[in-house]
């Protein structure tokens, strides 16, 4: 059965079956007085100092602001007992911690937990919690939707809206801490940019937010601990190199350009050599590797010839390689490689010797799996509606 195109009650009710989503909360983010004021959310630490500056205070501000916000999750002016009285009503009056609105939240059997949020303009993105032996990963989104149309992928048949602001990607981070917090949940000690959208085609904004994850004053992750997925776009790798230290993954998925240009269209722009030239410039001499994302597709990438087709690809680019069974979604063509086909796949990888892991699907059972995050938002190129992809179950 199929919905109409915006029907966004409907929709959260498949992903999030059974569950209550809360009503009305887009009126209570954002009330019309609030709109002029600044989200200090969407500051880093160089840009919070200058707007201090700029209205006359001491730059360092910024620093006791940023622990106040992004570690001790205070949402509140009153709350920054460091900072003078006056300086307290001030900000008051023309700032603003303004983070994103819990539309649902599952919890797994696994321990794995998805939120969706939703942002002040009604749309509603993803981000997954995957705790395990001694780390806790938060994957969040980029943007809402994506425009890169992987065959494989499911946030690619929702459709594309628009980048998400720098107070939306941290706001991910900032929100999950203070529930994790409150619920007594280890903390999130692993940032991936492998939810929802492509994140170097928002650049800024994701530099930005992964300033404040890196930042000793707000989250004080190591560049090890702060992964970017991207399908390959070369430009942004190349400025990626000049802008940060964050680890890096790359969504390969195929060993040839002729089949990685049907799953990734976007390699029909930047093709295998010059995406795999840019990922070995970014990590350079020394010891980083590449995390290249394989998924496994039945009978469309798993096969013996295509390992060592990968492992002669990979040959003088230190990688390694993250095994992803394959997640399926409605409407999808293509099937999950059986586990004998992609131990075998491994092995054949591992005698090359690439070091290959098999990713451990986690949170099947609210949905919160790679490539599973849909969000709810209205789609800009009609993808939706040319694919006729349902939104409900019927
Ligand atoms: N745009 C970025 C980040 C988002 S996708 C990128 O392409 O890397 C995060 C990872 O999930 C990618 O490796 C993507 O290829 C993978 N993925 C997408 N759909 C999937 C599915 N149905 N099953 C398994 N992995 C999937």
């Amino acid at each position: 059965m199929y919905t109409t195109l915006f029907d966004f009650g409907r929709l959260s009710s498949r992903i999030f079956g059974g569950l209550a989503v809360t009503a009305g909360i887009q009126s209570s983010i954002m009330s019309s007085s609030d709109k002029a004021k600044v989200n200090l959310l969407d500051f880093d630490r160089a840009s919070m100092a200058a707007w201090f500056e700029a209205r006359g205070e001491k730059p360092f501000r910024a620093q006791q602001v940023l622990k106040w916000i992004h570690q001790q999750g205070v949402d509140e002016f009153t709350a920054m007992t460091n900072l003078g009285k006056a300086l307290r009503a001030e900000l008051e009056s023309v700032a603003e911690i303004r983070a994103l609105a819990v539309a649902a939240d599952r919890k797994s059997t696994d321990g794995s937990r998805k939120w969706l949020f939703e942002l002040a303009d009604g749309n509603r993105i993803e981000s997954v919690y995957i705790p395990e032996e001694g780390r806790a990963t938060l994957c969040i989104s980029s943007q809402v939707g994506c425009a890169l149309n992987c065959s494989f992928c499911s946030t690619a048949r929702q459709g594309y809206n628009r980048n998400l602001s720098t107070a939306e990607i941290i706001g991910q981070l900032w929100m999950a801490s203070r529930l994790l917090r409150a619920d007594g949940s280890a903390p999130v000690s692993n940032v991936v940019f492998m939810g929802m959208g492509e994140p170097l085609l928002n650049f800024d904004n994701v530099i930005r937010a992964t300033r404040l994850m890196q930042d000793d004053f707000a989250y004080a992750l190591s560049k090890r601990r702060v992964t970017l997925s991207t399908a390959g776009v070369v430009p942004g790798l190349r400025q990626l190199a000049d802008a940060s230290d964050i680890s890096l993954a790359l969504s390969l998925h195929a060993p040839d350009d002729a089949l990685r240009s049907e799953l990734v269209p976007l390699n029909r722009k930047y093709a295998l050599r010059e995406v795999l030239q840019a990922c070995r410039d970014y990590v350079g001499e020394g010891r980083r590797r590449v995390t290249m994302e394989y998924v496994m597709l039945k009978d469309v990438n798993d096969s013996d010839a295509q390992a060592r087709a990968l492992a002669r690809l990979l040959r003088h680019v230190p990688a390694k390689i993250n095994l992803i069974p394959f997640n399926p979604f409605p409407e999808t063509r293509y099937r999950r490689s059986s586990a004998e086909r992609i131990n075998r796949f491994r092995d054949i990888l591992h005698n090359a010797g690439i070091v290959t892991i098999t990713r451990r699907t986690r949170g099947d059972d609210i949905d919160a799996a790679c490539g599973q995050l849909a969000g709810d938002f209205r789609d800009r190129t009609r993808r939706r509606e040319r694919l006729g992809v349902a939104t409900t179950e019927s």
